[in-house]
């Protein structure tokens, strides 16, 4: 398999990142996927809870092999329209609330009509506030101050907002001219901008996989049940593909693809971990080896939900991860020339 392009895999991110997909609210980011498949000829099937499977046969197709990344993302949801005619919001995902602070956002109404806003601390200016600083960022303290003129709970009804609709966050995505990609969401969409381009260099370069290959685009990862179902019973291993996570103490960083060992759901097959450090060494692709303290992927989800399967985990290392998020374009990179041999390689049983 050639190298990747680099260039369309930091466009489809861009892309990717630039849809709102909370999870609870994937269609528009799924219809996006399902879009750039069909144009490969790929044919795909939504699962009932809207995830997206595409699958490639391979020359054994006794046995299976599945990858998977999520497309949906962190995000809130409107919990009180207050008196002020300004948005109580109850968060979808595990996250703080200070990493929303100040963030542009979109309110998508039942109706599909989409509204601007900010999220602000109430006490936010310091003209009026003396505890600006202080006064904690919380469910009560932070709302969204809708770009509309209103200042009572009627009138935002009015313009069709109601406790339920989602509320998605400016990506504020930037590509820099030293390759840094920095935007929030690329937990997990730059790992699906990898794997759709994988997909795409199998098609275009007609590459026979060896084995049956199925991959799961999954919608309700960062809930805790994306992709832990649709994985038939010829599925040998189940790789997730999913961000590193970055911090003190840890090995992962932004240059290099991240192995993970272990998380918050134990260990992850040593046989599999060992055959993804052999495929990295023998083709001298740059990565590293970590444990994550706070984390937990679909692959261990699958494990939970009952299925007898071989399961790892790798993926690009994100710093500030569910916050203000960054890569490089060299993690993007070790990332991909890792799945392009791994997809080509021997399963461990
Ligand atoms: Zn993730």
């Amino acid at each position: 398999m050639a190298n990747i392009n680099l260039e369309e895999t930091l466009k489809l991110i861009t892309d990717l990142v630039s849809i709102p997909s909370p999870s609870g609210n994937t269609n528009e980011v799924i219809t996006f996927v399902e879009k750039f498949l069909a144009e490969l000829r790929l044919k795909t099937s939504r699962n009932r809870k809207g995830g997206l499977i595409a699958t490639i046969e391979g020359k054994d197709s006794s046995k299976h092999r599945m990858l998977t990344a999520h497309v949906d993302t962190l995000g809130a949801m409107v919990k009180e329209v207050k008196s002020n005619g300004r948005l109580k919001i109850d968060l979808i995902g595990g996250f703080k609330y200070n990493s929303i602070e100040g963030e542009y956002c979109q309110i998508e109404t039942s109706s599909g009509k989409k509204i601007t806003g900010t999220i602000l601390m109430h006490q936010t200016s310091v003209h009026v506030y003396k505890d600006a600083g202080k006064a904690e960022r919380n469910q009560d303290n932070m709302e969204v101050r809708i770009d509309e003129k209103v200042h009572t709970a009627e009138e935002v009804r009015a313009l069709g907002i109601e406790v339920g609709d989602f509320v998605s966050f400016d990506p504020r995505v930037e590509v820099t001219p030293g390759g840094y990609i920095k935007s929030r969401h690329l937990d997990d969409k730059a790992s699906v901008a990898i794997l759709l381009q994988l997909i795409k260099q199998i098609q275009t370069e007609n590459i026979h996989l060896p084995y049956t290959t199925h991959f799961l685009i999954s919608n309700n990862e960062e809930i805790g049940y994306g992709g832990n179902s649709n994985i038939t019973p010829e599925t040998v291993e189940y790789l997730a593909v999913d961000m590193g996570a970055m911090g003190d103490g840890q090995s992962t960083d932004e240059y290099t693809v991240s192995i993970c060992v272990k998380d918050a759901s134990g260990p992850y097959h040593y046989q599999l971990r060992k055959n993804l450090v052999r495929l990295a060494l023998e083709n001298k692709i740059d990565y590293k080896l970590d444990i994550y303290p706070f984390y937990g992927s679909d692959a261990s989800a699958a494990i939970r939900s009952g299925h007898d399967i071989v399961h790892g985990l790798i993926g690009p290392g994100i710093d500030s991860s569910h916050a203000f998020e960054r890569t490089h374009q060299s993690s993007i990179e070790n990332t991909a020339r890792l799945l392009n041999k791994y997809v080509q390689s021997e399963l461990v049983l």
